[in-house]
């Protein structure tokens, strides 16, 4: 068996207030014919990133609907994580020469990982391209193991793919009976095996990262850590990832503070199992950082997790997510909900999150990020008020209620499909 990632168990009910009673109802009449489904969702790290941070709290509450669920994480050595960081750099659009042994390693990892599965589910929700080979390696040892409806999670925009890196994928991802994009662009016309659904991701407003907390807590929180609560803060959490452009935050922070100069900044980078390169972009950080005191570079390393996490975004005058890449980018939708004015790249699933002028900001250089920036510092009343619009189109469309409700109708859908092409053959 793959390692099981224990989860904390949550309550659908606990999200009525929030999100009113018919997204409740709609989620129980969803839940009805799948009562006692079995399902596996497998990815490659239990902590770091958007991935884990949905499955934390999504696997708990289609367990809460009456679903029988797992969540499997994949057995890798840095060789493998090397190679599919590299994997997911040009599926994003960098260019990496790819040679035959790189290719070799990863089919060599998942068939590996596909002989520890030694269960049947019926559904499997494999996410992204790291595990993206067990249906096919599982299929070639045991057809009856691989049996159920096999759903392909992508996180990421696949838009300018390597071709080389997505020639070799796509026949893997063929063989799924579903694929789930974030958005429609994501989606690579050559893939014909899937059913494809759109669903964006979502937070958890329940979470010990979104969940109200009070002032005085914020403010130990903000002491602990020497940040200053009378001065302005703005705050980015993000992997240390040349797609986050930890260096542009800097570099941003730099400008505005000509303006403001009591001005601090937090960065918040957490170390994700199955990402080797946070190192290296955390010490090139930490040089551009040099030795100005006003900027705090924390991590799970210093103790920040969650609580911190939310603590920060919460009391940043603006919230920074200076992407250059990004599939969703589930820390907008975190500081729209705490109602924080957000600057984000124009990038990816942000727009999704951000509508120009309305919600935040998008940018597109490091001086229009900027000017938005100091802009939102100056006028602090546009900024609470953009704040609130941004926490009410979050709670109309990335709560998590909203997607456990799509996988539920995909997991109908998907079942009725092969239900009908049974009743065919
Ligand atoms: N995150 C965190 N601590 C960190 C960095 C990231 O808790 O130091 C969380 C962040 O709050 C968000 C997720 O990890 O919930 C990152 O998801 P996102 O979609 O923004 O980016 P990804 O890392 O998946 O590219």
């Amino acid at each position: 068996m793959l390692g099981s990632v224990p989860t904390t168990p949550k309550s659908l009910e606990a999200y009525r207030d929030i999100v009113g009673d018919d997204k409740i109802e709609e989620i129980r009449d969803l839940a009805r014919d799948l009562r006692g489904a079995r399902v596996l969702h497998i990815n490659a790290t239990a902590f770091g990133g958007g991935v884990a941070e949905i499955l934390a709290t999504l696997v708990p509450l289609m367990k809460d609907v009456g679903l029988d669920v797992d969540w499997q994480v994949i057995r890798g050595a840095d060789e493998f994580f090397n190679v599919t960081k590299a994997m997911h750099n040009s599926l994003q659009g960098m260019y990496i020469p790819w040679s035959a042994e790189m290719f070799d390693i990863w089919r060599r990892y998942n068939t590996l990982n596909a002989e520890l599965i030694d269960q049947s589910f019926d559904f499997v929700v494999v996410h992204d391209p790291q595990p993206a080979g067990l249906l096919h390696l599982l299929r070639q040892r045991d057809l009856g193991l691989a049996h159920g409806n096999w759903i392909w999670r992508c996180h990421i925009d696949l838009t300018n793919a390597q071709l080389d890196v997505w020639d070799f994928l796509r026949p893997y991802v063929d063989e799924y009976d579903a694929a789930i994009f974030t958005m429609p662009g994501y989606v690579k016309d050559d893939l014909r095996g899937p059913h494809i659904a759109i669903i964006p991701p979502a937070i958890d407003p329940l979470s010990p990262k979104n969940i109200d907390m009070s002032i005085e807590t914020v403010a130990e929180i903000l002491r602990e850590y020497k940040v200053d609560d009378g001065r302005p803060m703005i705050c980015q959490v993000s992997r240390f990832d040349p797609w986050k452009d930890p260096l542009g935050v800097i570099d941003v922070y730099r400008l505005v503070k000509q303006s403001v100069p009591d001005l601090q900044l937090v960065m918040v980078a957490s170390m994700a199992a199955d990402d080797p390169e946070g190192w290296s972009y955390y010490e090139r950080t930490a040089r551009r950082a040099g030795e100005d005191d006003d900027i705090h570079l924390l991590s799970n390393l210093n103790g920040v997790g969650n609580i911190e996490v939310n603590a920060f975004q919460r009391e940043a005058t603006v919230v920074l997510q200076k992407s250059i890449r990004e599939g969703f980018g589930l820390v907008v939708s975190e500081a729209l909900w705490k109602g924080r004015p957000t600057v984000a790249g124009n990038v990816g699933g942000i727009p999704l999150q951000i509508e120009n002028a309305r919600t935040g900001y998008l940018v597109d250089t490091t001086d229009e990020c900027a000017e938005r920036v100091l802009y939102l510092l100056q006028h602090p009343k546009e900024a609470n008020e953009m704040g609130e619009r941004g926490r009410e189109h979050v709670r109309e469309n990335f709560l998590i209620t909203r997607n456990l409700r799509d996988y539920l109708r995909l997991f109908n859908r998907v079942k009725a499909q092969k239900a009908a092409t049974a009743a065919r053959t």
